[in-house]
């Protein structure tokens, strides 16, 4: 079981800080000699948690009239993410009298939920994440996850090429001539997308390709064109480009992809991704990923293991 002082040791040693309660490990911008920006490794940052007010159970519970209201009292507090979940699992079977499980007995109540497999009421507590510093075919993994899930990504049809930046693999990191072809394949990249996008440009002004012309003559015609374009540029970038995302899930969902991600198995660039998300999740609500042990694998990334997959 992963202990609350190792997480917090392995995200300090890894950029992590938290602010007001949010966790972030961030990501520094690099540049090429010609100024195309690349990032190494990936920002994670927790932008959303739950917030809660059980004291407006109040009424509800005591319309019972067999001191309901009493559970309002425990003195010991969970997290907000945690205590909704409880509190909606309590629901189910009306336990709010004095014979419940109490806040200080949590862990053995998780323990219960998650050995049983009852995860539908982890589905209650939602946590969104800003994702950047990562490459364009980890997003294609990572969408794959459905349930649970709402993705934004950012465009690359509205977003032009001055904003595009590159994601650098760990395997060119260190590595002399694997770097020098990175930054010169990005600064290409980049200086290809400028021509190609100035050629489309004016053969667009010109009116002579019609595909590059606008299907509605609207408010909306400066947009269609400039994305005309930009969908057509983006045709040379690689899968390094960076793919910016903003991501929301619930607990269980989570729970399932850091499963299914930080597994030896997992491509190591979502795995380095997932086992930061892990961490953070882990620092705000520390009783529903404790049962996670922290491996490190011989490449040189850490994943996690629970004897409770898929709950
Ligand atoms: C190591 C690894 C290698 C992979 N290799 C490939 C590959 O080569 N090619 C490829 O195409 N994909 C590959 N994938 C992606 C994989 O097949 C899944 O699509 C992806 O991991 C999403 O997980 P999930 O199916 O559990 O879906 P999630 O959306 O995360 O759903 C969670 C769970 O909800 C249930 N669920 C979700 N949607 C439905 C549904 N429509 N109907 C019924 N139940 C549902 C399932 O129980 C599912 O496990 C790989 C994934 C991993 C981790």
């Amino acid at each position: 079981m992963a202990k609350y002082e190792e997480v917090l040791k392995i995200f300090k040693e890894l950029g992590g800080e938290i602010h007001n309660g949010f966790p972030a490990i961030n990501s520094e911008v690099f540049y090429t000699k010609n100024n195309t920006p690349y990032l190494k490794s990936a920002g994670v940052v927790m932008i959303s948690k739950p917030e809660i007010n059980i004291d407006n159970m109040r009424k509800f519970l005591e319309g019972y009239k067999n001191g309901f209201e009493e559970y309002l009292e425990d003195p010991d507090k969970l997290t907000p993410g945690t205590q909704l979940i409880k509190t909606s699992a309590q629901l189910c079977y009306m336990s709010f009298g004095p014979k419940r499980t109490k806040n200080k007995d949590a862990r053995k109540y998780f323990d219960n939920i998650m050995s049983s497999g009852h995860g539908s009421v982890l589905e209650h507590s939602n946590y969104t994440f800003l994702f950047y510093g990562i490459s364009r075919s980890l997003t294609h993994e990572l969408i794959r996850h459905r349930a649970g899930f709402a993705y934004s990504q950012q465009s690359q049809r509205y977003v032009s090429g001055d904003l595009i930046r590159f994601v650098e693999r760990k395997e060119f990191q260190n590595d002399e001539k694997l770097h020098e072809l990175f930054e010169e394949r990005i600064d290409r990249i980049k200086r290809e997308y400028e021509e190609i996008y100035s050629i489309l440009k004016e053969k667009q002004e010109k009116e002579e390709i019609d595909i590059l012309k606008a299907t509605k003559d609207d408010e909306h015609i400066k947009t269609e064109l400039r994305k005309k374009i930009n969908q057509t540029a983006r045709a040379i970038f690689t899968n390094e480009t960076e793919a910016p995302i903003v991501v929301t899930a619930n607990i269980r969902a989570w729970r399932h992809t850091i499963e299914m991600r930080t597994d030896s198995s997992a491509e190591t660039e979502i795995r380095e991704l997932f086992f930061k998300v892990f961490l953070c999740l882990y620092l705000v609500e520390p009783i529903l990923f404790e049962d996670y042990e922290i491996i490190k694998y011989k490449d040189g990334i850490y994943g996690v293991k629970t004897n409770w997959r898929k709950v």
